[in-house]
Protein backbone atom coordinates (compact mmCIF):
# COMPACT_ATOMS: atom_id res chain seq x y z
CA UNK A 1 0.00 0.00 0.00
CA UNK A 2 1.90 3.30 -1.09
CA UNK A 3 -1.24 5.53 -1.03
CA UNK A 4 -0.92 8.49 1.08
CA UNK A 5 -4.27 9.96 2.52
CA UNK A 6 -4.06 14.30 2.77
CA UNK A 7 -7.03 16.16 5.14
CA UNK A 8 -7.00 19.37 3.42
CA UNK A 9 -8.34 22.56 4.53
CA UNK A 10 -10.05 23.86 1.71
CA UNK A 11 -10.62 27.54 3.54
CA UNK A 12 -13.89 29.30 3.87
CA UNK A 13 -14.99 29.95 0.65
CA UNK A 14 -12.92 32.24 -1.43
CA UNK A 15 -10.73 30.07 -3.48
CA UNK A 16 -7.44 32.37 -2.82
CA UNK A 17 -7.71 31.86 1.01
CA UNK A 18 -6.10 28.06 0.45
CA UNK A 19 -2.33 27.52 1.21
CA UNK A 20 -0.30 27.58 -1.30
CA UNK A 21 0.62 23.75 0.21
CA UNK A 22 -3.22 22.65 -0.24
CA UNK A 23 -3.18 23.83 -3.90
CA UNK A 24 0.00 21.71 -4.81
CA UNK A 25 -0.92 18.80 -3.10
CA UNK A 26 -4.70 19.14 -5.08
CA UNK A 27 -2.48 19.56 -8.22
CA UNK A 28 -0.52 16.34 -7.79
CA UNK A 29 -3.28 14.25 -6.26
CA UNK A 30 -5.26 11.51 -8.13
CA UNK A 31 -8.89 11.61 -6.31
CA UNK A 32 -10.07 14.17 -4.11
CA UNK A 33 -13.42 13.51 -1.89
CA UNK A 34 -14.62 16.54 -0.98
CA UNK A 35 -17.86 18.42 1.25
CA UNK A 36 -20.35 20.14 0.94
CA UNK A 37 -19.26 24.09 2.01
CA UNK A 38 -16.35 23.18 -0.41
CA UNK A 39 -16.23 26.16 -2.79
CA UNK A 40 -16.49 23.94 -6.95
CA UNK A 41 -13.75 26.66 -8.50
CA UNK A 42 -11.31 24.79 -5.72
CA UNK A 43 -11.59 21.73 -7.57
CA UNK A 44 -10.35 23.53 -10.67
CA UNK A 45 -7.26 23.28 -9.27
CA UNK A 46 -6.95 19.01 -9.19
CA UNK A 47 -5.44 17.42 -12.51
CA UNK A 48 -8.60 17.04 -15.43
CA UNK A 49 -8.23 13.56 -14.66
CA UNK A 50 -8.43 12.94 -10.96
CA UNK A 51 -11.26 11.51 -9.86
CA UNK A 52 -13.68 13.93 -7.73
CA UNK A 53 -16.30 12.37 -5.46
CA UNK A 54 -18.87 14.38 -3.63
CA UNK A 55 -19.32 13.19 0.23
CA UNK A 56 -21.32 15.72 1.61
CA UNK A 57 -23.55 14.53 4.60
CA UNK A 58 -26.57 15.42 5.25
CA UNK A 59 -28.27 15.87 8.81
CA UNK A 60 -29.37 12.81 9.81
CA UNK A 61 -27.45 10.41 7.60
CA UNK A 62 -24.24 11.11 9.16
CA UNK A 63 -23.16 7.78 10.49
CA UNK A 64 -23.93 6.07 7.58
CA UNK A 65 -22.20 8.56 5.30
CA UNK A 66 -19.29 8.47 7.61
CA UNK A 67 -18.65 4.93 7.25
CA UNK A 68 -19.05 5.20 3.62
CA UNK A 69 -16.31 7.73 3.53
CA UNK A 70 -14.12 5.57 5.50
CA UNK A 71 -14.44 2.63 3.16
CA UNK A 72 -13.71 4.87 0.00
CA UNK A 73 -10.61 6.73 1.42
CA UNK A 74 -9.29 2.97 2.28
CA UNK A 75 -10.26 1.26 -1.36
CA UNK A 76 -8.29 4.33 -2.79
CA UNK A 77 -5.44 4.55 -1.03
CA UNK A 78 -4.85 0.88 -0.82
CA UNK A 79 -4.71 0.90 -5.01
CA UNK A 80 -1.75 3.01 -4.48
CA UNK A 81 -3.49 6.55 -5.09
CA UNK A 82 -3.17 9.61 -3.51
CA UNK A 83 -6.18 10.83 -1.85
CA UNK A 84 -7.12 14.86 -1.54
CA UNK A 85 -9.93 14.64 1.35
CA UNK A 86 -10.76 18.59 1.17
CA UNK A 87 -12.99 19.60 3.82
CA UNK A 88 -14.12 23.65 4.18
CA UNK A 89 -12.56 25.66 6.54
CA UNK A 90 -10.00 23.91 8.64
CA UNK A 91 -10.47 19.78 8.53
CA UNK A 92 -9.71 19.95 12.48
CA UNK A 93 -12.22 22.45 13.44
CA UNK A 94 -15.70 20.76 13.84
CA UNK A 95 -15.14 18.75 10.24
CA UNK A 96 -14.83 15.24 11.25
CA UNK A 97 -11.21 15.35 10.00
CA UNK A 98 -9.69 13.88 13.66
CA UNK A 99 -11.96 11.39 13.31
CA UNK A 100 -11.32 10.20 9.33
CA UNK A 101 -7.64 10.82 10.56
CA UNK A 102 -7.79 8.00 13.87
CA UNK A 103 -10.04 5.43 10.97
CA UNK A 104 -6.85 5.64 8.69
CA UNK A 105 -3.87 5.35 11.19
CA UNK A 106 -5.96 2.50 12.48
CA UNK A 107 -5.27 0.96 9.29
CA UNK A 108 -1.99 1.73 9.04
CA UNK A 109 -2.72 4.59 6.06
CA UNK A 110 -0.04 7.34 6.04
CA UNK A 111 -1.50 11.08 6.59
CA UNK A 112 -0.81 14.13 6.60
CA UNK A 113 -2.77 16.81 7.79
CA UNK A 114 -2.74 20.62 5.68
CA UNK A 115 -4.33 22.81 8.13
CA UNK A 116 -7.06 25.27 6.71
CA UNK A 117 -8.03 28.86 7.75
CA UNK A 118 -11.13 28.98 9.48
CA UNK A 119 -14.25 30.75 9.12
CA UNK A 120 -14.88 30.76 12.70
CA UNK A 121 -11.91 33.22 12.81
CA UNK A 122 -12.12 34.62 8.73
CA UNK A 123 -15.56 34.61 7.85
CA UNK A 124 -15.95 37.72 11.23
CA UNK A 125 -12.23 39.42 10.57
CA UNK A 126 -13.47 40.03 7.27
CA UNK A 127 -16.64 41.30 8.08
CA UNK A 128 -14.71 43.76 9.96
CA UNK A 129 -15.00 41.96 13.15
CA UNK A 130 -11.79 40.76 14.94
CA UNK A 131 -12.40 38.07 17.62
CA UNK A 132 -10.25 40.06 19.76
CA UNK A 133 -9.35 43.38 20.38
CA UNK A 134 -7.31 45.29 23.37
CA UNK A 135 -8.99 46.98 25.87
CA UNK A 136 -12.40 45.04 24.52
CA UNK A 137 -12.00 41.54 24.34
CA UNK A 138 -9.51 39.26 25.57
CA UNK A 139 -10.34 36.24 25.15
CA UNK A 140 -13.07 34.27 22.37
CA UNK A 141 -14.83 30.82 22.13
CA UNK A 142 -15.36 28.62 18.98
CA UNK A 143 -18.73 26.71 20.23
CA UNK A 144 -20.93 24.70 18.25
CA UNK A 145 -24.65 25.32 18.41
CA UNK A 146 -25.45 21.99 16.91
CA UNK A 147 -24.95 19.36 19.20
CA UNK A 148 -24.55 15.55 17.97
CA UNK A 149 -23.88 12.25 20.24
CA UNK A 150 -26.06 13.45 23.28
CA UNK A 151 -23.73 15.84 24.92
CA UNK A 152 -25.86 19.14 25.48
CA UNK A 153 -23.92 22.44 25.47
CA UNK A 154 -23.12 23.74 28.46
CA UNK A 155 -24.06 27.64 27.87
CA UNK A 156 -23.05 28.86 31.33
CA UNK A 157 -19.31 27.97 30.38
CA UNK A 158 -19.55 30.60 28.14
CA UNK A 159 -20.85 33.70 29.83
CA UNK A 160 -17.39 35.51 31.00
CA UNK A 161 -15.82 34.53 27.45
CA UNK A 162 -15.60 37.80 25.74
CA UNK A 163 -16.79 36.97 22.47
CA UNK A 164 -18.40 34.13 21.60
CA UNK A 165 -18.16 32.39 17.77
CA UNK A 166 -20.96 30.10 17.56
CA UNK A 167 -20.76 27.63 14.34
CA UNK A 168 -23.44 25.66 12.82
CA UNK A 169 -26.10 27.58 15.40
CA UNK A 170 -28.20 29.27 12.79
CA UNK A 171 -30.78 26.47 12.84
CA UNK A 172 -31.08 26.54 16.80
CA UNK A 173 -30.63 30.65 17.17
CA UNK A 174 -33.14 31.87 19.26
CA UNK A 175 -32.98 28.55 21.48
CA UNK A 176 -29.47 29.62 22.17
CA UNK A 177 -29.70 33.18 22.80
CA UNK A 178 -32.64 32.74 25.34
CA UNK A 179 -29.98 29.74 27.47
CA UNK A 180 -26.96 32.18 27.13
CA UNK A 181 -29.38 35.26 28.69
CA UNK A 182 -30.70 32.80 30.78
CA UNK A 183 -27.38 32.02 32.57
CA UNK A 184 -26.16 35.27 32.89
CA UNK A 185 -24.96 37.18 28.85
CA UNK A 186 -26.58 40.23 28.39
CA UNK A 187 -29.61 40.50 26.78
CA UNK A 188 -28.58 43.88 25.16
CA UNK A 189 -24.51 42.35 23.96
CA UNK A 190 -24.56 42.53 19.99
CA UNK A 191 -24.58 39.92 18.00
CA UNK A 192 -23.44 39.53 13.97
CA UNK A 193 -24.66 36.82 11.49
CA UNK A 194 -22.24 36.70 8.42
CA UNK A 195 -23.60 34.55 6.15
CA UNK A 196 -21.81 33.00 2.92
CA UNK A 197 -18.54 34.86 4.30
CA UNK A 198 -15.79 35.93 1.76
CA UNK A 199 -18.45 34.76 -1.24
CA UNK A 200 -20.20 37.57 -3.23
CA UNK A 201 -23.15 36.41 -1.67
CA UNK A 202 -22.14 37.68 1.32
CA UNK A 203 -24.55 39.02 3.91
CA UNK A 204 -24.19 40.40 7.62
CA UNK A 205 -27.44 40.79 9.66
CA UNK A 206 -26.84 42.55 13.11
CA UNK A 207 -28.81 42.91 16.34
CA UNK A 208 -28.63 41.94 19.90
CA UNK A 209 -28.77 38.70 21.87
CA UNK A 210 -32.75 39.66 22.77
CA UNK A 211 -34.01 39.58 18.83
CA UNK A 212 -32.08 36.87 18.15
CA UNK A 213 -34.01 35.01 21.50
CA UNK A 214 -37.18 36.67 20.43
CA UNK A 215 -36.79 35.34 16.75
CA UNK A 216 -36.58 38.91 15.21
CA UNK A 217 -33.40 38.27 13.83
CA UNK A 218 -33.23 36.59 10.36
CA UNK A 219 -30.64 34.20 9.05
CA UNK A 220 -29.76 31.60 7.28
CA UNK A 221 -27.15 28.52 7.12
CA UNK A 222 -24.24 28.59 6.72
CA UNK A 223 -23.17 31.43 8.69
CA UNK A 224 -20.94 32.22 11.08
CA UNK A 225 -22.35 34.14 14.56
CA UNK A 226 -20.30 36.21 16.64
CA UNK A 227 -22.00 37.26 20.29
CA UNK A 228 -20.00 40.44 21.89
CA UNK A 229 -18.80 43.69 21.82
CA UNK A 230 -16.42 43.33 19.32
CA UNK A 231 -19.54 43.27 16.79
CA UNK A 232 -19.44 46.99 17.57
CA UNK A 233 -15.80 47.38 16.19
CA UNK A 234 -17.12 46.86 12.71
CA UNK A 235 -18.54 50.27 12.19
CA UNK A 236 -15.08 51.92 12.83
CA UNK A 237 -13.65 49.47 10.08
CA UNK A 238 -13.43 49.19 6.24
CA UNK A 239 -14.06 46.15 4.43
CA UNK A 240 -11.46 45.95 1.78
CA UNK A 241 -12.23 43.83 -1.01
CA UNK A 242 -10.37 43.29 -4.07
N1 LIG B 1 -14.25 23.17 9.51
C1 LIG B 1 -15.05 24.36 9.22
C2 LIG B 1 -16.31 24.40 10.01
C3 LIG B 1 -17.27 23.25 9.73
S1 LIG B 1 -18.81 23.42 10.55
C4 LIG B 1 -14.18 25.60 9.44
O1 LIG B 1 -13.09 25.51 10.03
O2 LIG B 1 -14.59 26.68 8.98
C5 LIG B 1 -19.77 24.25 9.32
C6 LIG B 1 -20.12 25.64 9.81
O3 LIG B 1 -19.05 26.54 9.55
C7 LIG B 1 -21.31 26.28 9.13
O4 LIG B 1 -22.53 25.84 9.68
C8 LIG B 1 -21.07 27.74 9.41
O5 LIG B 1 -21.39 28.06 10.75
C9 LIG B 1 -19.54 27.82 9.29
N2 LIG B 1 -19.09 28.25 7.95
C10 LIG B 1 -18.24 27.61 7.15
N3 LIG B 1 -17.97 28.33 6.04
C11 LIG B 1 -18.67 29.48 6.16
C12 LIG B 1 -18.80 30.65 5.36
N4 LIG B 1 -18.15 30.80 4.20
N5 LIG B 1 -19.61 31.64 5.80
C13 LIG B 1 -20.26 31.52 6.95
N6 LIG B 1 -20.18 30.44 7.75
C14 LIG B 1 -19.39 29.43 7.37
Amino acid sequence: MSGKLFLIGAGPGDPELLTLKAARVLRDCDVILYDRLVNPEILGLARPDAERIYVGKHEGLQEHTQREIARLILDKVRRGKTVARLKGGDPLVFGRGAEEWEMAVRHGVSVELVPGVTSAIAVPGLAGIPLTYRGIAQSFAVVTGHCTGGKAIRWQDYVATDTLVILMGVKNRAAIAQSLIDVGRNSQESVAFVQNGTLRQERIVTGTLRQVADSAIDAKSPAVWIIGEVVRIRERLATPRG
